[in-house]
């Protein structure tokens, strides 16, 4: 995408015949995109009005100046801020109806004073109906089975999402969505509040005034809580109180930066985290990454070469039966006219289950490699990520040759 190109060739509106239309219309769009953010900013010539979408920008419109006092005041009524307050920045909540799905939706709304005027941005907070349950998450049956059994006890539970940007959130609320938040105390520190969650005590952190993930979970435990949601493990600190707070028989969930399930053991330690404690508290890893799915509209069987299906069976021998190796069936996908326009859509999670059982603890203890664990986990059953590609390869949601790709 060429975004020079693009806000050049767009001519600036100056007519918006009706703006509270034109606000509609824009909230409409946004959320057909699948735009987490909308920016209107004043520039010399005009409003520029973007959308980000999976990080990235797009150019949506150019508006004339004239227009953008009457832009800006409808946000204002609309999120209830103070509307002759331009001096000072304002936080502010919208709550739009969007038709095509019947329901609401929640836009955060922020003013910032800037050179040419009040520059505004709305992220667009998906509504729990969106969120899904842990059967929704891609997760294969035997995986499903072990985050159930490991949900049953409060210990901690481990994210890990490689690389950003793969839906990690969606993940972290499908396992938060197993549990009814009448029956427990479920509180959260989120950075940002992406989703809401009737009756979940959700609560953003702001470093700017020392409310951290640190300093809110030292809070937090004085909540009476059952369930901890810690957005992201990012310090010593941090990783020390969740240990702790696992300790004290809470169920903390929470996410860290590393790129495999073992990867995440040896993090923690370099962040000098006990490892006694470590082994105690730490109960799942569960390591994902955003994979690409095959078109539902033009998948056709295809036939592997001999080297390929050889590599299939290599992999997949040590955990199915001999006999179910026999006749394997895969798809791939041809690019058709569904596709070409909505390939985005076309996405699923590849995992890699990690259980912290009895055979890891000394492993931990000894601070031994991640490689060293990896190892003893897939002696244990762990079913590694290539593999789990691989399932879902012959379940037709992906092809051989991008689960091979993995190796
Ligand atoms: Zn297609």
């Amino acid at each position: 995408m060429d975004l020079d190109a693009d806000i050049q060739k767009l001519p600036i509106k100056k007519d918006l015949w009706d703006v509270v239309d034109y606000i509609n219309a824009l909230f409409k769009k946004a959320i057909d995109y699948g735009a987490s953010d909308i920016h209107v900013e004043p520039t010399e010539d005009f409003l520029l009005i973007r959308f980000r979408k999976d990080g990235d920008f797009m150019i949506i419109d150019k508006v004339h100046p004239e227009n953008i006092s009457a832009i800006v005041t409808r946000l204002k009524v609309l999120s209830k801020i103070k509307i002759d307050e331009n001096k000072k920045p304002q936080d502010g909540k919208i709550v739009y109806f969007y038709e095509a799905d019947d329901m609401n939706v929640d836009i955060r709304l922020s003013t910032l004073p800037t050179t040419y005027g009040e520059k505004v941005v709305m992220r667009i907070l998906k509504q729990d109906a969106s969120l899904t349950n842990i059967e929704a998450l891609w997760l294969i049956d035997i995986n499903v089975e072990k985050v159930r059994e490991a949900l049953k006890s409060n210990y901690w539970i481990m994210l890990v999402a490689w690389p950003t940007g793969s839906g990690k959130s969606t993940t972290l609320f499908g396992i938060l969505k197993h549990f009814n938040p009448l029956a427990y105390n479920i509180s959260t520190l989120e950075d940002p509040i992406e989703y809401n969650i009737e009756y979940v005590n959700q609560s953003q952190v702001k470093p700017e005034i020392w409310y951290t993930f640190s300093t809110g979970l030292r809070s937090l435990v004085r909540q009476d809580p059952d369930i901890i949601m810690v957005w992201e493990i990012r310090d010593k600190e941090t990783a020390t109180l969740a240990v702790e707070a696992a300790l004290t028989w809470h169920l903390v969930l929470s996410t860290i930066h590393t790129n495999s399930a073992a990867g995440t053991v040896q993090r923690l330690i370099n962040m000098w985290v006990e490892p006694f404690l470590l082994a105690s508290a730490m109960k799942m890893v569960i390591s994902q990454r955003l994979w690409k799915r095959l078109c539902q509209s033009c998948k056709k069987e295809h036939p592997l070469k001999d080297y390929e299906m050889k590599k299939v069976k290599d992999f997949l021998a040590p955990i199915v039966e001999k006999d179910q190796l026999e006749n394997l069936v895969f798809y791939k996908w041809e690019w058709c006219d569904v596709c070409r326009q909505t390939w985005y859509k076309w996405r699923l999670w590849i995992h890699e289950v990690l259980i912290v059982w009895d055979f890891l603890e000394p492993l931990i203890l000894n601070k031994e490699s991640a490689n060293a664990m990896r190892t003893i986990a897939i002696e244990n059953w762990m079913i590694t990520i290539v593999q789990d590609a691989l399932f879902k390869a012959l379940m037709w949601e992906t092809t051989v040759e991008e689960a091979l790709k993995l190796i």
